[in-house]
């Protein structure tokens, strides 16, 4: 980051020479020092007031000249991407091997590298760590014939994650891995792209508030509620489009929210359905994000967020970021999408529920093409120029490129911390369709009455060999 630090900053103003000098008495002190001092700071004293003045961050800028006025406020406050699926593309491509010849610092095909990112001065970026779900695209893949079924999806969100931090240790000089808001401060002063892990889908939970709690612990920090299926905490805008019904959150669902605020992990609601999105706003304690959505009164897709909704956020003190997915921009014709429907999104929410509750989520690396004029990473600030064309001021444009989203993190970590301290136990809570297949009548249970529960035979795969060292099992086969 381009930060303008004085190198005069570390004398210290004419006042400060003066007290510092008479605070320290010494025995032989004399008139002749202290007024040297005092000279000294006089002659500084210009110098200083010039190079103040001289300052780039105070230069007067034309007022048009917004591309001057984005470079100035996005040296100031860190812009701060909601939703990028670079992730996804190592797993598909690389099969999570970044060590052999990959380096992000590159340029490379498509939308996301580390010189782009330098170009389009981002400060921080949610990495999405996606895994799809069942079926999707392949009916084998994930296959599940229930939401208790077991699946591959958990590991390979482990995965995700996994590949995810390597990437980022192996950027140090770029890139510095963020768990918590004040950390985005921290990179975005030493010049480095905070980068911080959701999670794109409730599915990749297993169905368990135990697996969510593991993830936080892992140092996932949104987890957004829906992909494109429904799953054991409520329903996806898909499925909705789909012509089925919406019936939001499950009651599991409720557990979730409650559990989540707990943790103070965000609750993400892009790609769900707008009961869901009322639902989850009417629970919740803590502020919501939509970390790649836009507004449903723009563009009718049910992607989108309809006006009650966006109401609910401004109430919630939540955020929209607002995506960049050219078929949720023109439906109609997605390749004819532009950075300026962005921007009417943009300030469609803003005009309705304010400047404080928005902000920008592209999806790039996640979804094919870039709207024309957003083509890459490098193009945050020309969005934030057009955003400034269209009247907003530097300190709204400051709030949607990183304050909002920084408050909304503070406020949900502040609201853990709160209910934690109250002493409110973890969730243990189960989804009403899981089953517990196991045990034998042979264990060494704790209770009274465990072993009836139990009443059936030991399981075929215990291990207990007869006198000749063989497998019981393998009886019938043994010839010997
Ligand atoms: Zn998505």
């Amino acid at each position: 980051m381009d930060h303008t630090v004085s190198d005069l900053g570390s004398i210290p103003a004419p006042s400060q020479a003066v007290v510092l000098a008479s605070s320290t008495p010494r025995p032989h002190a004399s008139w002749t020092r202290i007024v040297t001092v005092i000279s000294l700071a006089a002659l500084l004293a210009p110098a200083i007031y010039l190079r103040s003045f001289f300052q780039p961050a105070e230069l007067p800028i034309d007022p048009t000249d917004y591309a001057a006025r984005t470079k100035r406020a996005l040296s100031q406050t860190p812009i701060i991407d909601g939703h990028n699926d670079l992730p996804y593309l190592i797993r598909v491509e690389l099969q999570n091997k970044i060590y052999d010849g990959f380096d992000l610092k590159h340029k490379l095909l498509g939308y996301t590298d580390i010189q782009r990112m330098r170009t389009g001065q981002v400060g921080g970026q949610f990495w999405s760590c996606y895994v799809q779900c069942p079926g999707v695209n392949d009916p084998e893949l994930y296959k599940q014939e229930n939401l208790d079924q077991p699946t591959w999806i958990v590991r390979d969100t482990l995965e995700q994650i996994d590949v995810t931090k390597r990437l980022i240790a192996e950027h140090p000089e770029d890139l510095q891995y963020c768990d918590n808001p004040k950390c985005i401060r921290d990179a975005f002063k030493v010049g480095k792209v905070a980068s911080m892990i959701g999670i794109e889908g409730g599915h990749q939970m297993g169905s368990s508030l135990a697996a969510i709690r593991q993830f936080f612990d892992l140092g996932a920090r949104y987890i957004t509620t829906t992909h494109n299926c429904d799953n054991a905490f409520a329903t996806a805008a898909s499925t909705v489009a789909a012509g089925g019904e919406d019936h939001g959150l499950t009651p599991f669902g409720h557990e979730y929210v409650k559990e989540m605020n707990r943790l103070g992990m965000m609750i993400d609601l892009s790609h769900t359905s707008h009961q869901t999105m009322r639902d989850v706003l009417s629970l919740t304690r803590s502020p919501i994000m939509f970390s790649h959505s836009g507004a449903y009164s723009v563009q009718k897709h049910l992607r989108h967020v309809p006006n009650d909704v966006l109401r609910s956020v401004k109430r919630n003190g939540g955020i929209v970021m607002v995506t960049f997915v050219c078929r949720f921009l023109n439906m109609q014709h997605p390749e004819h999408a532009s950075i300026h429907d962005v921007v009417d999104h943009i300030v469609y929410i803003a005009n309705l529920i304010g400047w404080e509750h928005v902000g920008v989520g592209s999806d790039f690396s996640g979804t094919p093409g870039a709207p024309i004029g957003l083509e890459d990473v490098s193009k945050y600030p020309d969005l934030v120029a057009l955003l400034m064309a269209r009247g907003a001021t530097e300190k709204q444009v400051k709030l949607f490129a990183g304050e909002n989203l920084i408050r909304v993190w503070e406020n949900v970590a502040a609201a853990a911390k709160v209910t934690q301290t109250s002493g409110e136990k973890p969730d243990e809570e189960i989804w009403e369709g899981r089953s517990w297949k196991y045990g034998h009548k042979t264990m060494p249970f704790m209770l009274a009455g465990s072993r009836e529960k139990f009443a059936g035979p030991a399981g075929p795969h215990q291990f207990s060999v007869k006198a000749n060292g063989r497998h019981a099992g393998l009886d019938s086969k043994d010839s010997s």
